[in-house]
Order: C-alpha cells, then sequence, then structure tokens
C-alpha cells in the first residue's frame, strides 16, 4: 500500500482507529476524520507514528455536515498529495426499542449514518471519477442484513448502506472505481466492553466462533478491499460476524 493515499471517517476509536493503524503500517498515507475527541485523535497519530509507516494527519469534521465534508476531502488531498480511496466507518448507534424510541433517536442516526455516507460519497467521487480509479469502503453491519431488537433506527442506516453500495458501484464501476461495504457483527469496541459480563457471556452462545471479532478482524479486511488484490470485487458485501449471521 506504499504510497497509496488513504481517508478514514471516524478514525479516532474503535474500528476507524484499526483500520487508520493497518494502513499506516502497510505504508499508506492516511488522513482521519473525528467528531470531538481531540485528545484520542492525537493518541492514533501518535500511535500510528510509532509504526514508521506512512504519514497520517486528523480533521475534526462532522460527518452530517456536506460543506464540512467536502472542505475536509480537499485539506485531505492536499495534505496528502491525492486520494485513492475513502472509508466511510463514522457511525453512531441510539438502541431503544421502537414504542420508546424519540425522533431524535432517529435523525440523530440517519444523520450521521446515512446522510454521513451520501456526504463523504458525493464529496470524493467526482475527484475519484477524474482521476479513473478509486476505492470506497462503507462500513456497515450485519444490522442491515439481520434483525436485531432495538436498532430500527440503526437497521435502517446499515440496511440503506447496502443499497448505497450496490447503486453507486454500478454507477461508478466503469471509472476504474469499486465500491464494498464490509457488515461487522458483534466487535470487541468500548460499546462491548461496556455491557454486562452476563450479556456478554449470553451473545457469545449466539456467535460460532464463541467470541466477538477484534477491530483489527474488521480493519484487515477493509485494508484487503483497499489494495490492489481486491480490484475485481465490486458492489460486495463482506459480512465479518464469525458466522453469526450463518
Ligand atoms: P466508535 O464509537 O468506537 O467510533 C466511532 C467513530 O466515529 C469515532 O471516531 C467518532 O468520532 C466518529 N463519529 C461518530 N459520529 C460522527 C460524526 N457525526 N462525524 C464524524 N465522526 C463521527 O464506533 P465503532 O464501534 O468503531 O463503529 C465504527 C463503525 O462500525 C460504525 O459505522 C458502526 O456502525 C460500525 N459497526 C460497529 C460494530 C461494533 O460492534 N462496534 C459492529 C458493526 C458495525
Amino acid at each position: 500500500m506504499q504510497g497509496q493515499k488513504f481517508l478514514v471517517t471516524g478514525g479516532s476509536r474503535g474500528i476507524g482507529r484499526a483500520t487508520v493503524l493497518s494502513l499506516v503500517e502497510a505504508g499508506a498515507d492516511v488522513a482521519f476524520t473525528y467528531r470531538s475527541n481531540q485528545e484520542a485523535a492525537e493518541e492514533v497519530v501518535a500511535e500510528a507514528a510509532k509504526l514508521g509507516g506512512g504519514k497520517v494527519v486528523s480533521f475534526l469534521a462532522d460527518a452530517e455536515d456536506y460543506a464540512q465534508a467536502k472542505q475536509t476531502i480537499e485539506s485531505v488531498k492536499e495534505a496528502l498529495g491525492g486520494l485513492d480511496g475513502v472509508v466511510l466507518n463514522a457511525g453512531i448507534n441510539r438502541d431503544k426499542l421502537l414504542v420508546m424510541m424519540a425522533e431524535n433517536d432517529w435523525d440523530d442516526v440517519i444523520s450521521t449514518n446515512l446522510k454521513g455516507t451520501f456526504n463523504y460519497a458525493r464529496a470524493s467521487v467526482y475527484g475519484l471519477i477524474q482521476q479513473r480509479s478509486g476505492r470506497i469502503v462503507v462500513v456497515s453491519s450485519v444490522s442491515g442484513l439481520i434483525g436485531t431488537p432495538g436498532q430500527v433506527n440503526y437497521s435502517a442506516t446499515k440496511a440503506g448502506q447496502i443499497g448505497m453500495v450496490r447503486t453507486l458501484a454500478n454507477e461508478v464501476g466503469k471509472f476504474g472505481i469499486t465500491v464494498n461495504a464490509v457488515a461487522p457483527g458483534y466487535i470487541k469496541t468500548d460499546m462491548w466492553d461496556e455491557m454486562k459480563e452476563a450479556t456478554r457471556e449470553k451473545v457469545n452462545l449466539t456467535i460460532p466462533a464463541g467470541r466477538p471479532g477484534t477491530p483489527e478482524e474488521v480493519a484487515n479486511t477493509i485494508r484487503f478491499l483497499l489494495s490492489p488484490d481486491a480490484s475485481y470485487i465490486n458492489g460486495s458485501v463482506i459480512v465479518i460476524d464469525g458466522g453469526l449471521s450463518a
């Protein structure tokens, strides 16, 4: 991945953070965005620098805002000297059963996950079309493929992202651009660690692998989709869930 240039949205924590580190380690130059936690972002930059791979820069930018997305894409191109691909990872959840779900639980999740994906895909795709090459990887979820109680809002966004990926793959495949999604299951991020021990044990019983995945296991697949080895994979959804949805 030496010399390749990528943007990862939501790179200060979890899967995004692991993706940034994985790409930098592979020699790529990486920019990432984050919503608010500057300290966490600085920690990722410092961690990446220790790897001795490619360059890494961070940008405070809200995925919900198209103007910020457009400005960020321009700033990334300037900072890295180009852009070969984007990983649209920034996402949130506000899990509640529908009877308890407030309007803003719906709006916030739609706005970050679905509009945020639109914003960065839209802001980056024209440049990729012009250069006749590029990669777009969207971090969806198995919740976009199977239903989980309490996730009406989240599932709608994750299924919506898969629809966007398949449609966009059709629109831009002819320009040498691939558009794919990864659909992780339970992953050991802060959300997992915050669950009660008894709940974690119950969940583990539903996963054939018997454990949650690691952010690195998701990052490895994202890195593969960005690499030359994945040149003929377009419009696909790669499930990374230890067999949960099987
Ligand atoms: P996380 O909460 O650990 O990190 C989220 C990142 O997104 C942070 O860097 C945060 O700053 C950023 N972010 C959130 N809202 C933003 C906004 N409006 N603008 C800009 N940045 C914003 O999340 P995670 O668990 O690593 O999840 C990352 C992605 O993976 C999400 O899209 C999530 O839906 C998906 N996913 C996660 C899991 C899991 O088990 N953790 C499973 C399946 C899918």
